[in-house]
């Protein structure tokens, strides 16, 4: 798992789809700013909750990706058709499956239903940014204040804003889409024979959290006005589905679990860690949330020691041995993480996440027989994660290896782009033009870079 601080490839989604009412500056700040969580168990998991439910609301083929958010609040959101947002928090506050499943039901609500288009229609006639900021909870949910990631002042804007009769108008509207996501959401999961007791029952709780819990109210509560009417009408709702009983499999709560609790290990304290999965829990959950914390902030001989009893007990997981990698890599033994890091791609089936990983070690391990096979394997990732600007700075260490100038300083500007640093990808781009044959696949790459007008928004 890896937390990265910018995550340009959202940003311009982001802003390319224009984020209603707030300027596309204050917009780029903000997503630019997306604190993001790219772990490939956690996004495989996501996609097998979201996917059934996307596939009931008609949406199979408009790809649909779901984000994690490094942020300890609760919050799920949609900006543009294409991403569901979930903050790190929420997955960590769902202990079951079917509440993380529900909160995609009733966000896909609001993709099936065409909200976003219909409030941007609505707010056409009004002029206040601070009302629409507070109606999109751009600044609550993406400024991240919390996070001190930028752009906290159009929450805090938002939150000042006076109560104006525009203003109340457009929250009944908003309501009125809350509503409709409800329902629309249980709709799909009585489609998919799922129950929408996790959605009740985690709204519910929201619910009564902003009740009793003033002082702190979870920016999903500012988005996602939950009066009492409103859940009571979705438990009447929810009870009459015939398959409100039915449980989450076994398997489905397993790998919920550890979910769960790599998020705990790799974001929280260790004395968090250890107080939430003590020694005395023998699950397989708990001994991961250990085993990374371990990793994370102690003895790296001792770590490895609890991954390598979490591969014995699990030997087909791919995430046990990815982690056994990224624990020694980060520990500087690139060396002896190339070997894990090959299971993991093999039983992962080539996930680009950790063929990338695996491209880093073989580099590491300065061994010259390697960069051939890193540059294969690197060429291979981007192309199905174009957006990983570390993996065009490996890719440009394993070319140098090679003695390829060209292409290093190819990737080079490829890794600046994908940084945002355009003076410095345009320099490397016009470099390695010259280095290059004219008119060939990569000259056009590095011409490409070199033309890009400052800001644009080309790449999507
Ligand atoms: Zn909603």
């Amino acid at each position: 798992m890896r937390a990265l601080a910018v995550a340009t490839a959202i940003a311009v989604a982001a802003t390319g789809a224009g984020p209603i009412g707030v300027t596309p500056a204050q917009a780029q700040r903000a997503a630019g700013a997306m604190p993001i969580i790219r772990d490939t168990e956690i996004e495989q998991l996501l996609r097998d909750y979201a996917q059934p439910i996307l596939k009931a609301a008609g949406l199979a083929k408009q790809n649909v990706k779901v984000v994690v958010l490094n942020d300890r609040t609760f919050n799920a959101f949609v900006m543009d058709g294409r991403h569901i947002f979930i903050n790190a928090g929420a997955l960590f506050d769902a202990k079951t499956p079917d509440e993380v499943i529900g909160v995609f039901a009733h966000e896909t609500g609001h993709l099936a239903g065409g909200h976003l288009l219909k409030l941007r229609e609505q707010l056409a006639t009004a002029q206040t940014a601070s009302v629409i900021a507070l109606l999109l909870g751009v600044g609550a949910a993406v400024g991240g204040s919390r996070m001190g990631a930028g752009g906290g002042d159009i929450g805090a804007a938002a939150i000042m804003a006076p109560q104006s009769a525009i203003q109340r108008s457009l929250l009944a509207y908003v309501r009125t889409q809350e509503d409709q996501a409800d329902h629309a959401g249980v709709k799909f999961l009585n489609a998919t024979g799922q129950s929408p007791r996790g959605m009740l029952e985690l709204f519910k709780r929201l619910s009564s959290e902003s009740l009793f819990n003033s002082r702190y109210i979870d920016p999903y509560m500012q988005t996602h006005p939950m009066p009492a009417e409103r859940v009571a009408s979705l438990e009447v709702l929810a009870k009459a589905s015939p398959y409100f009983d039915r449980k989450d499999s076994a398997e489905l709560q397993a790998r919920h679990d550890l979910m769960r609790a790599k998020l705990s290990g790799f974001l929280e304290r260790p004395d968090t860690v250890a107080r939430r999965y003590p020694l005395g829990d023998h699950s397989l959950a708990a001994r991961y949330a250990r085993a990374i914390s371990a990793y994370r902030h102690s003895d790296l001989r001792q770590a490895v020691a609890q991954i390598d009893g979490l591969i014995q007990a699990q030997p087909s997981d791919p995430y046990f041995y990815e982690l056994k990698g990224q624990a020694l890599l980060e520990g500087g033994r690139a060396n002896e993480a190339v070997a894990p890091l090959r299971q993991a791609v093999q039983l992962s089936h080539g996930a680009p996440l950790i063929q990338i990983m695996l491209g880093q070690a073989l580099i590491g391990s300065n061994n010259p027989k390697f960069a051939e096979e890193a540059v294969v394997l690197l060429r291979n990732a981007l192309m199905r994660e174009p957006e990983a600007p570390e993996a065009y700075t490996q890719l440009a260490m394993a070319y140098g290896r090679k003695g390829d100038l060209a292409q290093a300083d190819l990737a080079s500007a490829q890794a600046a782009f994908g940084r945002g640093d355009m003076m410095t990808a345009r320099q490397l781009a016009t470099r390695a033009k010259t280095r290059l044959p004219v008119g060939s696949p990569a000259w056009v790459q590095a011409d490409d870079i070199v033309n890009l007008k400052p800001n644009s928004n080309a790449r999507n």
